[in-house]
Parts: C-alpha cells; sequence; structure tokens
C-alpha cells in the first residue's frame, strides 16, 4: 500500500516536472528594438524604426499568443526606454525559449538578415554568450530565415545570416552585440527590412507588408519550436 502511494507520488511529480519543462521551452520573448542607450532608432523620412518595431513585434505577439505561445515582452509602450542588458534580463528570466530581436536598418542593401552571435564578447563585467548559446543561436538563426525566405518570396528579399560582427553596434566592440553578451538564452536579431530602400520602405510602410513579415516571423518561431519539441 505505501508503495503504491509512493510510486502514485513519483508519477506525480514527474508529470509536474515534464509539464514545467513543456511550458518554460514554449516561452517567447520578444523584443522590439529602441529606444535603448544605442539609439532612438532609425528615422528615414516619415518611417520611424522604433515605432515600426514595435507594431510588427506586437503583431507577432498577437499571434503567437492566439496560438497558445507564451510571449514576454521586453517593452511595454512604443517609446519605453530599456537598456540592452535589461532586454535580455527578461529573456534570461523567463527562461525563455529564444530571444527574439526586431530591427529595421538603414544602409547599402535591401531585405531582411537574421544576426547571430558567434563569440563572446566582454561589457560591464560579463562575458558572454557562451559558446553552448551561440552555437544554440546559430541553428535559431539558420532556422528562422530558412522559413521565413519562402514565406516573404516575392515581398521582402531574405539575405543570407550574418554574424554579430557584421551590425553597426557589433562591429564597434569586438563583433558582439550587447545583448547577445548578456544573453542566457539562444537570441538572434532581424534586421526586416532597409528603410531607405524605396521598394523595402513601401512595403514596410503597409498593413499589408506590416502583416505578411509579422506572420513570417510568427510562422518562423512556431517551426522552430516544433522542431525542438
Ligand atoms: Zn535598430
Amino acid at each position: 500500500m505505501a508503495n503504491i502511494t509512493v510510486a502514485r507520488l513519483i508519477f506525480a511529480l514527474l508529470i509536474a516536472a515534464s509539464s514545467t519543462v513543456a511550458n518554460s521551452a514554449l516561452v517567447v520573448c520578444l523584443d522590439p528594438g529602441h529606444p535603448s542607450e544605442t539609439s532612438s532608432g532609425a528615422r528615414v523620412g516619415t518611417l520611424s524604426e522604433n515605432r515600426l518595431n514595435w507594431t510588427i513585434a506586437k503583431k507577432v505577439e498577437a499571434i503567437l499568443t492566439r496560438d497558445g505561445i507564451a510571449v514576454v515582452m521586453t517593452k511595454h509602450a512604443v517609446h519605453e526606454h530599456v537598456t540592452n542588458r535589461q532586454r535580455a534580463d527578461v529573456a534570461n528570466k523567463a527562461h525563455a525559449a529564444m530571444f527574439i530581436r526586431l530591427h529595421c536598418d538603414t544602409g547599402s542593401g535591401n531585405g531582411f538578415t537574421w544576426y547571430y552571435p558567434d563569440h563572446a564578447g566582454k561589457k560591464g563585467g560579463v562575458t558572454g554568450p557562451s559558446p553552448v548559446i551561440c552555437a544554440a543561436s546559430r541553428r535559431l538563426a539558420v532556422s528562422l530565415n530558412a522559413t521565413m525566405i519562402p514565406l516573404l518570396r516575392g515581398t521582402l528579399a531574405g539575405n543570407p545570416i550574418k554574424t554579430d560582427a557584421a551590425t553597426f553596434v557589433g562591429s564597434r566592440q569586438g563583433g558582439v552585440l550587447t545583448g547577445s553578451i548578456f544573453a542566457q538564452v539562444p537570441t538572434a536579431l532581424i534586421e526586416m527590412c532597409y528603410l531607405n530602400h524605396a521598394r523595402d520602405a513601401a512595403i514596410i510602410a503597409s498593413v499589408r507588408g506590416q502583416d505578411a513579415m509579422a506572420t513570417a516571423i510568427a510562422a518562423a518561431i512556431e517551426a522552430y519550436l516544433r522542431s525542438n519539441a
């Protein structure tokens, strides 16, 4: 009798433990880029990068939530100032399955590009991310890009994935973004388009283009979660 009770207790504990793991694996941290200590975001003509990042992140949040995936946001209002370290801390505290960062680029090029950390940097007495997180971040970026390219074909071009070192901030601090240095979960950053590229700008300015981008990002996140389930 006692043995049966113990067996039942162990079984109950195992179920509780496995459901905790399953739930924590389904938390996604969405980080609408800016304003931060780096900048308030690019502005090109009437387009505000900060507002676009926010608008599209909220659309991604709505899709994921609808589909039963828990989402934590790194900020709760379009103009809320959050440092990049604080953004990573939100993802870390949530034990998020991924820390997804949304930005729009300016410069020469077009289409969307995913960036990931491939080595550690140092900031504020912290060295990171770890080799394990770097490897997981690369797998994440590869997967997200592969899902999104066909979904956005004819709308926005998909570029090959790049490392943090190819970003403006990353290139100035040892090849690693601040958010990556503090990330203890897999992380990838998307530059969704080039705001100074006329066709990209027209697409991302339209509700239809924003919906297409948000739908593609959400689908890519869900495909990654399924592949890691
Ligand atoms: Zn940005």
